[in-house]
């Protein structure tokens, strides 16, 4: 009974004296209420004395609609012998009262200019549509909206960001508000929380310029939508939106249809890893950087052309390299030399990065190995000779991907996260302890990495 009825329903909200609580099919909906109205209170009650009323609403995947359809769906209280059900009636959500709340942006790096970016082939195009952007007026027309920046990590997009963001609020008089989306969601989850939801929204509809980085990270639902209203509002209204983010919009895989198309609207940069050349500019400038403050500070270049071949991998490292060669210097008093430079940054060299692994390819991999469908593999069907590969396929779905457990049960076919995390703790044990399976699992993975 539990899991056919109530395994998908989620809590919305608690107010004082009414819980709003949500299931995905309009199905479920009518059922519940007509069943369990009136069990679903007096369970609520028996925790919380203070509740007198149960609303239940029909969540859809995430929504752009206008704020007033997202207040909860009228109920239809109606039980099957026609009397209505007074507990579950639809309400809608209570204006919230708009104090003004300074809207602090995320913290920016004094260093991340443009003056400190270095241009190379794989951003030529990103960093000339960041400084069209940074250079904009209040009022121009606005070119490409929004401009959403893609790359691996380290290869500088934040850099970029924050340095659409100095410039953009020391040359103009336009706001510019740099939010990581982590920000994002926290700033509006504690606006929910105060109340003040409605001036977050308002003070950020007010920027000129919203500049969103590592998008990949915006969590949960009232978040998402609450994102797709403000990207919406924002363009609509002609002001400049620029994001970032690890993947490109149709990748984003948590995300509503309609807000990843609005994403892949305006211009989709993707910034390729850092060249050669760009490797040994990048570290030129870290070098002349750091002289600013430690002029007896020097490295030679056959040694910064070293480190431009041996660290492939990104910016960070880069930068961590020479200040690695500019602590050992000074802590030595002794010059950079290549020797010195092979041994201090040993560990930074590393081979090359694994190829990003789909779940999709899990499921294929994993359904011919044990020769069911992937179908199988999404159902429901709890034999055991489906049961044990789903588990599998979740375990390396954890392991080999950095999806989350939400979003690996919602890629098996709308499984709970918490069935995920059954199965890939179920798997590790068992990998522990039966060496057939810590075999097939091995072999799976090494099919999977080539
Ligand atoms: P991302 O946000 O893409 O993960 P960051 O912007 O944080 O990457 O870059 C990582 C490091 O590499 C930073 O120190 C950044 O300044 C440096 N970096 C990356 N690309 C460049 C570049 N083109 N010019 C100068 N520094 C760069
Ligand atoms: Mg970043």
């Amino acid at each position: 009974m539990y899991s056919s009825w109530f395994a998908r329903m989620d809590l919305e909200s608690v107010q004082s004296e009414s819980v709003h609580l949500s299931v995905p099919t309009r199905f479920l909906k009518s059922w519940i209420q007509t069943h369990y109205s009136d069990r679903v209170l007096s369970c609520w009650q028996a925790e919380m004395p203070q509740v007198h009323r149960v609303d239940l609403t029909v969540r859809t995947a995430m929504r752009c609609a206008s704020p007033a359809k997202d207040a909860p769906v009228a109920a239809e209280p109606r039980r099957d012998d026609g009397r209505a059900a007074p507990e579950l009636r639809a309400t809608a959500i209570a204006p919230v009262s708009a104090t003004h709340e300074a809207l602090g942006g995320s913290p920016l790096d004094p260093r991340l200019t443009f003056g400190s970016f270095v241009i190379g082939r794989s951003n030529t195009l990103a960093h000339a549509a960041a400084r069209q952007v940074a250079e904009g007026r209040r009022g121009d027309p606005v070119m490409f909206n929004p401009l959403y920046i893609h790359s691996g990590v380290g290869l500088g997009k934040t850099h970029l960001l924050q340095a659409v963001t100095w410039a953009g609020n020391s040359g103009t008089e336009r706001k510019v508000l740099y939010l990581t989306a982590e920000k994002f969601m926290y700033g509006f989850v504690a606006a929910l929380k105060s109340q003040t939801a409605l001036a977050f929204k308002e003070a950020l509809r007010g920027i000129d310029v919203l500049v969103i980085d590592d998008l990949q990270f915006l969590q949960g639902k009232t978040t998402q939508a609450e994102f797709c209203h403000t990207l919406n509002a924002l363009i609509d209204a002609g002001r400049q939106v620029v994001i970032a983010a690890d993947r490109p919009p149709s990748d984003l895989e948590s995300l509503d249809e309609r807000v990843r198309s609005r994403l892949a609207g305006g211009l989709v940069v993707e910034m390729a890893s850092l060249g050669e050349d760009l490797r040994l500019g990048i570290l030129k400038s870290r070098v002349t950087a750091a002289r600013a403050h430690h002029a007896s500070f020097d490295v030679p270049l056959p040694v910064l052309e070293y480190l431009a071949r041996t660290i492939t991998h990104n910016g960070r490292d880069l930068e961590g390299a020479i200040n690695r060669l500019l602590a050992h210097s000074k802590l030595n008093a002794q010059p950079v030399t290549l020797e010195m430079a092979e041994r201090e940054i040993r560990d930074l060299v590393r081979p090359q990065e694994p190829k990003r692994i789909k779940i999709e390819d899990i499921q294929r991999v994993v359904a011919r190995q044990y020769n069911v469908s992937r179908s199988d593999l999404l159902s429901s069907r709890r034999t055991a000779n489906v049961v044990r590969p789903r588990q599998v396929a979740m375990y390396l779905a954890k392991t080999l991907t950095l999806r989350s457990l939400p979003e690996i049960g919602r890629r098996f076919g709308g499984r709970d996260h918490t069935t995920v995390l059954h199965a890939v703790r179920k798997i590790e044990g068992l990998v522990a302890k039966d060496t057939a399976l810590s075999d097939e699992v091995e072999l799976l993975k090494r099919q999977l990495q080539e």
